[in-house]
């Protein structure tokens, strides 16, 4: 009987993951290893899954972690929860990239969501997460939820969906390689067409002691198009820093983003006080993204 191969990766070395990257120079965190359980090469991207010692298994994708079992319900909650509590019935909804579920499991936990598009460009992303993050992965396969294999930017660009969401998320990865046209003014001109009167809008936007330049351009960028803009944060420790954020955005003039206007039941991050508070933010970060 031949010996189980051993998978290797060149960022694991000497049983640690460390998150080398020129998007946070001088910085990397490390997570130590288990075992890797899953290296492949998609058509997009490096997929690389393991299981960490202490953060669960981990989902990385060209060398960035996207998600770890122990903390990734920070950011899912807050990346979905803000722009649709803020909103007074949200019922479709659309997320761009999110493959690993983890969205739409949060998604569906709002009542008056009737239906749910995922497009993600990615079907490596969903396929080994249901294998190997299926807590996350379950949000792919609620009844409610479609999933579409296919670029974002082009599903909206095609047109056939013209003021047909009431909310939309773009969880998508940083921007470059294939998420770098979603952060982009083109991007959010398609998603405001693709939302009702009265829409909301989150997007990944990065964390706020790495990027504020590109946070306050993000945020610039979408309130040329949307009449409100918001920067919101949310604490995760295996994003670089431990910390990202979202713009979130409404057609709606005057819109308080910042009140939520129900409960959501099952949260461990989210609540209505953390809503409120996720917009308040340290006095270095409001000077550059709120008074440019
Ligand atoms: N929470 C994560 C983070 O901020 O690190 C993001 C997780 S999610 C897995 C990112 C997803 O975006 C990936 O599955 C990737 O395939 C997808 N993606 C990247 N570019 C895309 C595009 N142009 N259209 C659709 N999905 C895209």
């Amino acid at each position: 009987m031949s010996a189980p191969t051993i998978l290797t990766h060149p960022l694991v070395r000497d049983g640690w993951f460390t998150e080398v990257n020129s998007q946070w120079p001088g910085q990397g965190m490390s997570l130590q290893v288990s075992r890797i359980l899953h290296h492949e090469q998609s058509k997009f991207q490096d997929v690389l899954v393991f299981e960490s010692t202490t953060y669960g298994n981990v989902l990385v994708l060209d060398g960035v972690i996207q998600a770890t079992e122990r903390d990734e319900f920070s950011y899912q909650e807050m990346i979905a929860h803000l722009p649709l509590a803020s909103h007074p019935n949200p019922e479709r909804v659309l997320v761009i990239g999110g493959g690993d579920g983890g969205v739409l499991r949060e998604v569906v936990k709002h009542p008056s969501v009737k239906e749910v598009i995922l497009c993600d460009i990615d079907e490596a992303v969903p396929r080994v997460s249901a294998k190997y993050l299926p807590k996350m992965a379950a949000g792919l396969h609620h009844p409610k939820v479609k999933v579409i294999i296919g670029d974002g930017f082009e599903f909206l660009q095609r047109g056939e969906n013209q003021q047909a969401f009431d909310t939309i998320i773009t969880d998508s990865s940083d921007p470059v390689g294939p998420a770098e046209a979603l952060f982009q003014p083109p991007f959010f001109k398609l998603l405001k067409n693709a939302l009702r009167e009265g829409g909301h809008i989150s997007t990944q936007a990065e964390s706020m002691w790495i990027h504020l330049n590109l946070i306050r351009e993000i945020r610039q960028s979408v309130n040329d198009i949307f009449p409100v803009a918001d920067y919101a944060f949310t604490t995760i420790p295996t994003y670089p820093c431990g910390q990202i954020g979202f713009v979130v955005a409404s057609l709606k003039p005057n819109e308080d983003l910042r009140q939520p206007l129900r409960e959501v039941s099952d949260c461990r991050y989210w609540s209505p006080a953390v809503h409120k508070a996720a917009f308040t933010l340290p006095e270095f970060a409001r000077k550059v993204i709120e008074d440019g």
